[in-house]
Parts: C-alpha cells; structure tokens; sequence
C-alpha cells in the first residue's frame, strides 16, 4: 500500500557521522540507538553502525534490547536503565548486559549472576541515573566491563563540565573497570580530556548538531516528504485550518499536505514551519492538524494534487521554527511514514 508521507533515510550518512565523532574523540564510540534509534529505526541504524566498525549499543530497556534482534558477534549491548525487579529472567536470557544504576540493581545483580559482566553507572552532578560516588564502596566483587557516567550540561559552555569531569576522574582512579566511559555527542565536542577509553554518542550519529564544533561535520541523515492532497484558493479575506488563525489578506493559493501532529509534525510548527518544492520555500498557514498542514504555494504555480514536496525538517533549524529540541523532532516522527533506507 502506497504511503503518503515518506522518511528517506541515509546509510551513508549516518556512518560517515559516526567516524567524525570517533575521530573526534581518538577513541573507540559506541552508539545509543534507544528510542527506536533515535526514532529512524534501531535495527537497520545498528547494522549501518556495525558495517562502519560501531561495536558498542546502548538502548534503555530489556524491550528495546530485545527489539534490537540478535547483533553480530564481537557487540555488545547495554541497557541503561539496568535491571530491575523484574528483569531477571530477561537480563539472564538476552546477551546484552545492564549498565547498573542504584545500590538495589547492584544487589540484585550479585545475587542473580555476580560472574556475569555489567556495566555500572556513577552520577557526577545531573542527579538522574547513577551511584553517588560515595556509594562506590558496594560495586567490589562486581565484573565492571564499563564504568560511566553522563554530562548535564555539555551542549553548553558551562563550568559545570569540567566540575563532572573532575569527579569522574576521582571515581574511575577508585573503582577498577575494563573501561571508562563519559561523552555523549556534545561532550565529543568538549575535546579529547571527556573521551577515556568510549564514547556514547546518540543524536549527532543521526544528524544533530548539539555545538558549534559539529557544524559543517555533521551531515542531514533524513528527509522528510509528504503528499499533497489538495490545492485550493483561499479568497481573501477567509481563513484556514482549526481555530481560524491564518486569514488571508489576499487570494492565496494553498497546498494541503499529508502530515500533521499525529506523525510529530507537532503544533509548534503552525505558522512556523515551511516545505520545500524545489527552490521555493512554501510557508505552513495557520495550524497543524493531526493529520494535515497547509502551506502557501502561490510561488510555485505548477504544484498539483498527487505531487510531493519535501518538509523543512532540517533538525536546527526545525528546532529554532518550532521550539522542540533536536532530540525532540527525531524521536516523536510518527508510524505512518514510509521508511525507506537508501
Ligand atoms: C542517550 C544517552 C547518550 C547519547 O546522548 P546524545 O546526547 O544523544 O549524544 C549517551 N549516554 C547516555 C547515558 C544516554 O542516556
């Protein structure tokens, strides 16, 4: 069946961003492909990773580990939401290991497979996942593959960094770990003193530009096309879409396209938001329905119903238009595109 809204993913790219962040960082760079990776499809992004030499995932849950399928030998999988109560049977049956958060997952895990390798998680200063460093003391005895733990602040210029950097150094000289393991993308950016020994970069892999050392390195993974499903003329003077908040103060030309909130095309969009045909930018009017937008295309007289236009999606400047983060536009692109991996 025939889609009408299309998101055309690039191989390629994805691979060729995940070497400049390995390069960047001098260090071997997992990837975290939680989220469905990122919402373009943890599956094929993996195996494009693996392709590229990526030997290391991360995703949240035993689901989404389980979701990912059987990986190649030689990889490992992380679940960073560790084990919990209820996660024994398939933290056991899975080969992905857990990245342990609290004293009570590293209990559990002492008690339900202590030889096993786990990966453990120590918080230097966000207050989200994570031992406190003064809870080191409880991970002896454990097989640690790989001690982290995570920035809160790294897309900024903040002190806030080389304060978290400072602690982790102090943790990771006390607990003995295989590997050590600190940056995400914007922490790639921070310089060479963030990577130790693996990097876990998630949003630039897919085309996210978190600082301004990532620009002009960090190549579009994505786009995003939809069908027209009508062309009509607004009359000046009448309005268009829910709540009346376009009012054309001309006769203008409108095209109505086939996404809309329910595909994450989201509301911040309205009367923001642009689509491309060709080299004209075609601007969003008024507000975006669940399924629907109108754009203005008076620029572009030879667009007609069943034609295609491109949805200006182009992640920073996405985010500027609507107000969502970067993170944000990725991972709520809905289930009724048309996937194609190219
Ligand atoms: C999601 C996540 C990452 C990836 O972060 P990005 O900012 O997307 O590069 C890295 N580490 C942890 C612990 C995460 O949860």
């Amino acid at each position: 069946m025939d889609r009408p809204l299309r998101l055309t993913i690039d191989r390629t790219a994805i691979q060729e961003n995940w070497r400049w962040l390995q390069d960047r960082a001098g260090v071997p760079a997992g990837a975290a492909v939680k989220a469905d990776g990122y919402g373009l499809g943890a599956r094929e992004a993996a195996h494009a990773l693996y392709e590229a030499g990526c030997r290391d995932f991360f995703v949240s849950s035993w689901a989404e580990a389980e979701a990912l399928g059987p990986m190649p030998l030689g990889t490992s999988v992380v679940v960073l939401h560790g084990a919990g109560p209820k996660d024994a049977e398939a933290a056991l049956s899975l080969l992905a290991r857990p990245c342990l958060n609290t004293p009570g997952q590293v209990a559990r895990w002492k008690e339900v497979a202590p030889e096993r390798p786990c990966d453990v998680m120590v918080d230097t200063g966000m207050n989200r996942l994570g031992l406190r460093p003064t809870e080191i003391g409880l991970l002896d005895g454990l097989a640690i593959e790989t001690l982290h733990s995570h920035l809160a602040r790294a897309d900024e210029d903040s002190a806030m960094n080389g304060m978290q950097l400072e602690r982790f150094r102090t943790v990771a000289s006390a607990v003995p770990a295989k590997r050590y393991a600190f940056a995400n993308s914007a922490g790639i950016c921070l310089g060479r003193e963030y990577s130790f020994d693996l990097v876990r970069p998630g949003l630039s892999v897919y085309g996210g530009v978190p600082r301004v050392e990532a620009e002009g390195n960090i190549r579009d993974v994505f786009r995003v096309d939809a069908e027209i499903v009508q062309r009509r003329l607004i009359p000046a003077g009448e309005s268009c879409g829910y709540g009346a908040t376009f009012i054309a103060d001309e006769d203008t030309e409108a095209a109505i396209l086939n996404i809309g909130y329910a595909d994450g095309y989201l509301r911040g969009f309205s009367s923001r938001g642009s689509a491309f045909a060709g080299e004209f930018a075609l601007p969003v009017l008024g507000r975006v329905s669940m399924d629907l937008i109108a754009v203005g295309c008076g620029a572009a007289p030879g667009l007609k119903e069943g034609d295609w236009v491109e949805i200006d999606y182009d992640l920073p400047s996405a985010s500027k238009q609507s107000g969502l983060s970067q993170y944000e536009l990725l991972t709520t692109l809905g289930s009724r595109f048309e996937r194609r991996w190219v």
